[in-house]
């Protein structure tokens, strides 16, 4: 492996209010050494309206933790009522975005053109898009997993350069395993996150493909962290449930 850095990311999807948020925050902070932080980089993704007080607060006690956003405007300012642009997260000190949640996919109808302007519009304000891809469970039975991660990674990344290619992060997240309880077997997340890498590779340049973090997602906790952070390819996890309880959290980020 690699000089990648390992990157647990807790998506805490639509749960908790801005003082649970501090309460939260608090908690992982004190359950995560100085040196834990250092060796995993840990972030954070709240809601957007807890956004300001987990910056006050990772400022204010100038905590080793990373914040992002679960989503983000393709356009960058004017009449879209509702949206949050890439400028107004970066301002707030956000470093990532998750861009493509297959949440996001299913509710909101985002499809590859949307996924690639917000991966865009991300990388134009600096944030880190973690870009997420995955199958059904239809496309897992017919066996064109691969294939399909790949073709998601393909149309998330037209038109970009190998220097933006290099800033943002991919979580293969089988749609499966979220939520479900059903987490992808170690040997089962490698097979795609390798096709992921191996794809970067064949498209940019295996230097670079060595240089970009691929997380795993779905059911991940601290019960199955250490087998799939033990497959070469997969540098760390996106996290949704699991990252709600703090104690389990901060075990996953000290999955060694
Ligand atoms: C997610 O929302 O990205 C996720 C992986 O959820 P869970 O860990 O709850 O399966």
């Amino acid at each position: 492996q690699s000089t990648r850095r390992p990157l647990m990311a807790g998506n805490w999807k639509m749960n908790l209010n801005h003082l649970e948020a501090i309460s939260l925050v608090q908690k992982l902070a004190f359950s995560l050494t100085e040196q834990q932080l250092a060796d995993v980089e840990v972030v954070v993704i709240p809601p957007f309206t807890d956004l300001r007080s987990v910056q006050t607060m990772v400022d204010g006690d100038k905590l080793l933790l990373g914040y992002g956003a679960q989503d983000v405007s393709a356009h960058s300012a004017g009449a879209y009522t509702g949206e949050i642009s890439a400028a107004m997260l970066a301002k707030l000190g956000c470093g990532y975005v998750l861009v493509g949640h297959s949440e996001r996919r299913a509710f909101h109808a985002e499809d590859e053109a949307v996924v690639n302007a917000k991966t865009k519009a991300a990388l134009g304000a600096d944030l880190t898009p973690i870009v997420c891809v995955g199958e059904g469970l239809e496309v897992r039975e017919s066996g064109a997993h691969m294939a399909h991660a790949v073709a998601q990674l393909d149309g998330a990344l037209a038109g970009l350069s190998a220097a933006q290619v290099e800033r943002i992060v991919v979580a293969y997240e089988p749609v499966w395993a979220i939520g479900t309880g059903k987490t992808a077997t170690p040997a089962d997340a490698q097979e795609v996150v390798g096709a992921l890498r191996a794809r970067l590779a064949e498209s940019f340049t295996a230097e670079l493909a060595g240089r970009v973090r691929l997380l795993y997602g779905g059911s991940v906790k601290a019960a199955n962290i250490a087998g799939i952070m033990a497959e070469p390819d997969i540098d760390g996890a996106l996290v949704g449930g699991a990252s709600l309880d703090a104690e389990e959290f901060a075990s996953i980020a000290r999955f060694r």
